[in-house]
């Protein structure tokens, strides 16, 4: 039985891919080529590493769907060479970035695995390379010759998450991930423990589908108590707005005066699909709980269910191209489609 695997390593950019100058102090983007000399702990590995990287390395904060795009394209032109991915990324953006992956790749076999780091590679405290090594260990992961992993997940701290179920909930932390709706579905101590019934089964027999259009004319409303009638109408009449992740509080509650319910129903009728998420970062909202979410609930709010805002972001960006009706939208929106809600 074959164990070992191929692995393309994509570096994007991030702390993960600095180095420090020893001479300035300064931090600069590292050069792939040297990657297996630095870390000679990968050799270790019985896999075999390639690396591509991205022309310009980048602070996360700029990524956008055309360079989601371009980590897509890599992974399709690559995907019957390799066995497994490992994507280098910044970590601030992370979540969205891998959320949005998750949905470009239907009927994906295998294992694309985000990660980063909080310190640099060359740091002497750095969690770059646990991060990176166990990464590379999980994308090359194989039972009966079969890879074990088949979705998106994002390694960071000794857990592997299903990529959109997290959010980046510490900015210094070395823990800076967590996913409080569903299980870490690996945990890296003396052993690497893999939750298998946690995974999504991978369905080899369809053929893989990449989805390269998002449409990002929306936004995300959070509210807060006093929101203001007059900032929201003019929000919610920006020409082309197609798509609004709405962040109400606990399980889907919002203010449910008239002028705000009939806000958000002209702003359906005009074809402007509204997504209800919590602002909290663990939890499902349930319409209808409470009579705070009774009104959305009869307006057609779509529930985002357990959803992280993060993915609710990448999932409507992914069903605006298809042109649904309203109601086919609604049910799909609904629907784990990669499983990232109930
Ligand atoms: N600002 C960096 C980025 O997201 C932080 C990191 O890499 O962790 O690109």
């Amino acid at each position: 039985m074959r164990n070992h695997s191929k692995i393309l390593l994509i570096y994007t950019g991030g702390t993960i891919g600095m180095i420090k100058d020893f001479e300035t102090g300064a931090l600069r983007p590292f050069n792939f080529d040297e990657l297996l000399h630095s870390i000679p702990e990968l050799k270790l590995l019985d896999h075999e590493i390639e690396t591509v990287s991205f022309e310009e390395p980048m602070d996360s904060s700029n990524m956008n769907p055309e360079y989601y795009k371009e980590i897509a394209t890599i992974i399709e032109e690559n995907y019957e060479i390799y066995d497994g991915f490992v994507v280098l990324h910044g970590s601030d953006t992370m979540s969205y970035s891998a959320s949005a992956l998750s949905f470009m790749f239907e009927n994906l076999s295998k294992p694309i695995i985000y990660t980063g780091s909080q310190l640099p590679i060359g740091d002497l405290r750095t969690d770059a390379k646990e991060n990176l090594i166990t990464s590379i260990q999980l994308a090359g992961l194989k039972k009966n010759g079969k890879n074990v992993i088949a979705e998106v997940g994002l390694y960071f701290e000794y857990k592997l998450y299903r990529a959109n179920r997290t959010t980046k909930i510490n900015a210094e932390h070395f823990q800076a991930f967590n996913s409080l709706n569903y299980p870490a579905l690996a945990e890296s101590g003396v052993h690497l423990e893999v939750n298998e019934p946690m995974l999504k089964k991978a369905n080899r027999r369809k053929k893989l589908i990449v989805h390269k259009e998002l449409d990002n004319n929306i936004m995300i409303l959070k509210l807060f108590p006093g929101i203001n009638e007059n900032i929201i109408h003019q929000l919610i009449s920006t020409k082309g707005l197609k798509g609004i992740i709405m962040e109400t509080y606990g399980s889907g509650n919002a203010c449910d005066e008239d002028w705000f319910i009939n806000l958000l129903q002209e702003a359906m009728e005009n074809g402007i699909f509204i997504v209800n998420v919590t602002q909290c970062i663990g939890g499902s909202v349930v319409m209808g709980h409470y009579a705070t979410s009774t009104r959305l609930e009869k307006i057609g709010v779509i529930s985002g269910k357990d959803i992280t805002t993060e993915s609710a972001v990448a999932k409507m960006m992914y069903l605006l191209p298809k042109e649904l009706s309203p109601k086919v939208f609604k049910t799909i929106f609904e629907t784990s489609l990669r499983g990232e809600m109930l």
